[in-house]
């Protein structure tokens, strides 16, 4: 497998509060990575600083080979680095169709944005059913799919998300998750921040603990999965 996205020793500070502390780690093409960690730990802080938003202090962040540590979150998209941010910012007032129109905004062709819109609906017919529905009418787990969805039309290669299970009954939680699956199986690359460490521990391939801006455990989701600290301290 062939790495996709080093992050390499990154210090992150807002003003003089330090959130990342020579964070280090790597996501291979097609794997879904797991960011674990309590309240505050800096997942969002990594996910923003991935995307452009914040630039660290120290560090580099490679992706595709090529030193992105200093490009722009538009030039990021343009190239396929997206963000679904915490908290489902879907258009509210605008329909499901339109918020996966808008997930589209770079395709030209409109028989292929129409292929790509029908896909997510394929994938989650309950938004087929909803097409027309305005999106802030739809329940708290339908509006993280059709964020989620509108991202995939996109085809991102890069797929960043911020703590899709937020809020979501269990039940919920878990189509969310088999959603996360299918879309890492048509071929993006997932790394996924959840506070959720056993929903999320069931769909990744590695993980990453972070305590205080810094990596404090990392391996194969199956054997964090095992591990008796993560059990104890993020699985309740
Ligand atoms: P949560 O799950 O609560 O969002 P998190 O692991 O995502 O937690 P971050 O949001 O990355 O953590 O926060 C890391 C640290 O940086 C925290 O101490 C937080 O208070 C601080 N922080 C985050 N964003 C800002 C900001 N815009 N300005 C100042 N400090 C910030």
């Amino acid at each position: 497998m062939s790495t996709e996205l080093v992050v390499e020793d990154v210090d992150l500070f807002y003003g003089r509060v330090q959130a990342l502390r020579g964070l280090s780690l790597t996501v291979g093409t097609g794997e879904v990575v797991a960011l674990l960690g309590n309240n505050g730990a800096g997942k969002t802080s990594t996910l923003s600083m991935l995307s452009g938003l914040y630039r660290p202090h120290k560090g580099t962040v490679t992706w595709q080979g090529e030193d992105i540590t200093r490009t722009t979150p538009w030039d990021l998209v343009r190239r396929g680095l997206v963000q679904v941010p915490e908290g489902r910012r879907i258009f509210s007032t605008m329909s499901v169709h339109e918020n996966l129109q808008l997930g589209g905004y770079q395709v030209r062709d409109p028989k292929d944005l129409a292929e790509r819109i029908d896909a997510v609906y394929e994938m989650l017919p309950r938004l087929g059913e909803r097409k027309n529905q305005q999106g802030g009418t739809l329940s708290g787990g339908e509006q993280q799919m059709l964020a989620i969805g509108r991202a995939h039309v996109g085809r991102p290669r890069l797929l960043l998300l911020d703590e899709p299970s937020m809020g979501l009954a269990p039940l919920v939680v878990k189509q969310v998750m088999e959603l996360v699956k299918s879309i890492n199986d048509d071929g993006t690359t997932i790394l996924l921040v959840e506070q959720n460490a056993r929903a999320a521990l069931r769909i990744a391939h590695r993980a990453y603990v972070i305590e205080s801006g810094r990596v404090a455990l990392s391996g194969p989701a199956s054997e964090l999965a095992q591990d008796r600290a993560v059990i104890e301290a993020y699985m309740g």
